[in-house]
């Protein structure tokens, strides 16, 4: 099974998946923990290309076919050999973000980020999508505190766009909510953590 998580800034995914992983584990199942951009030597080698530009920056294109290729090293070379295996797979992030960042807030709208995807990684869904919610200020404090160190982070965008972020998400979910399972995600990480377990509990059942 393939899990992705998904959110704007400052929403918790990243612990989140890491809970869930032990959460899988405890429970005696094989499971890869991974993220995007990145998960592969090369994919990795393309996030820092991503977060770090060289030169000017990237214009958006650019952007969104890196994103999608170093998704396509990812895919074949770690989540599909892995699935295959039967193991399971927790990615934070995954083709979502690309829709909701480069395609809803972005310039270049859902078709194209979706057609990449076709293009470079088959099209690859997760069997469950989980999106975590939080309000704006959480996104507002993440990107207050990132403020001075935009190492990790692609700079010069706006609350409004990242407005446009969590409007996409919601989009997403509302076009397709079998694929998706929304949690709140304000409270401690333990609380999180247990309405992920609960909104996964079908998919684990299986
Ligand atoms: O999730 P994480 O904080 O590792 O993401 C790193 C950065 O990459 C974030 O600033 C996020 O906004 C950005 N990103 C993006 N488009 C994506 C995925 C991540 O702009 N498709």
């Amino acid at each position: 099974k393939f899990i992705a998580f998904e959110g704007g800034e400052g929403a918790g995914k990243s612990t989140q998946a890491r809970l869930l992983v032990d959460a899988l584990r405890e429970r005696g199942l094989t499971v890869d923990l991974t993220r995007e951009p990145g998960g592969t030597p090369g994919a990795e080698a393309i996030r820092s290309l991503l977060l770090d530009p060289p030169g000017e920056g990237w214009g958006a294109e650019a952007e969104a076919l890196l994103f999608a290729a170093a998704r396509s090293d990812h895919v074949a070379r770690r989540i599909e050999p892995a699935l295959e295996r039967g193991e399971w797979v927790v990615s934070d992030r995954f083709v979502d973000s690309s829709r909701a960042y480069q395609g809803g807030a972005g310039e270049l709208g859902d078709e194209t980020i979706v057609t990449l995807h076709r293009i470079g990684s088959g099209g690859l869904r997760p069997d469950c999508t989980v999106l975590i919610e939080v309000g704006e200020d959480a996104v507002a404090h993440r990107l207050a505190a990132r403020d001075g160190d935009e190492s990790d982070a692609i700079g010069g965008r706006d609350i409004d766009y990242h407005r446009e972020v969590a409007a996409s998400f919601r989009r997403f979910f509302a076009a397709d909510p079998e694929g998706f399972t929304v949690v709140d995600g304000n409270g401690s990480a333990e609380e999180v953590h247990h309405r992920v377990m609960r909104a996964l509990e079908p998919l684990l059942a299986d």
